[in-house]
């Protein structure tokens, strides 16, 4: 038994009622306990690691939806070009020229959110609110016909401070909703909410969020 299935289908039951996706997020974690969440009909996961998510999808089912959440180097993009369903953290152009040439190479569009840096802390990774015009991202679909924008995605400050917490999620919500105006981009994704925070996140428009471990357990 890897996995705490009364949270998960407290989790579960939560998002359903907020229409959001839930990834389960299994970094660090062996197959079997991925297995044992699959066999309860559950399909998205999300990884970090490019290698340890290469070795996950030879072993497990087909038919899992693969979500990339970590810091993606271009150079590895390769390997996980050929089946990946979602990639969350693109946090720049050059990832995205990367990613859409390895895409063309495969003969597919890659899913992919911008990952926009909402939090004060100084580490996380993202572009910064200005740089997600819509023209700017217009433009991008018209150069990169194999990448797909799906949305955005953002990591809160890792914080006890839920005001602040709160005030980040609804910075990017704003963002995610001035992108949806524009008939061109139709972004359906805004990814953000973790074990910690996820319900501070739904609150303020979330529809995807990303949890480990509460489903998982401590890593
Ligand atoms: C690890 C991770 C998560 C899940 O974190 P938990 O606190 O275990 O729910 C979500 N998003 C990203 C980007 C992560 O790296």
């Amino acid at each position: 038994m890897y996995i705490d299935k009364d949270n998960y289908y407290r989790i579960k039951e939560q998002l359903t009622a907020a229409g959001a996706t839930l990834v389960a997020v299994s970094k660090t974690k062996p197959a079997e306990a991925l297995l044992e969440l699959y066999e309860l009909g559950h399909r998205d996961f999300g990884e970090n690691y490019v290698q340890e998510l290469r070795e996950k999808q030879a072993l497990l089912p087909a038919d899992i939806r693969w979500h990339f959440i970590g810091h993606l180097q271009s150079n590895k993009v390769k390997y996980i070009a050929p089946f990946v369903h979602l990639i969350h953290g693109v946090d720049s152009f050059r990832l995205l020229k990367e990613i859409n040439k390895q895409a063309a190479k495969h003969n597919r569009s890659i899913n992919v959110l911008l990952q926009v840096h909402i939090a004060t802390e100084e580490t996380k990774y993202g572009f910064e609110e200005n740089e997600v015009s819509t023209g700017k991202l217009e433009e991008v679909l018209q150069e990169l016909p194999h990448v797909r924008i799906r949305g955005l995605m953002g990591m809160a400050s890792f914080s006890d401070d839920t005001g602040l917490v709160r005030a980040e999620f609804r910075k990017l919500s704003h963002l995610y909703r001035n992108l949806e105006r524009n008939a061109t981009l139709q972004p359906e994704i805004l990814s953000m909410g973790m074990s910690g925070d996820y319900k501070i996140a739904l609150e303020e428009g979330s529809n995807m969020v990303r949890i480990g471990s509460a489903i998982f357990g401590s890593r």
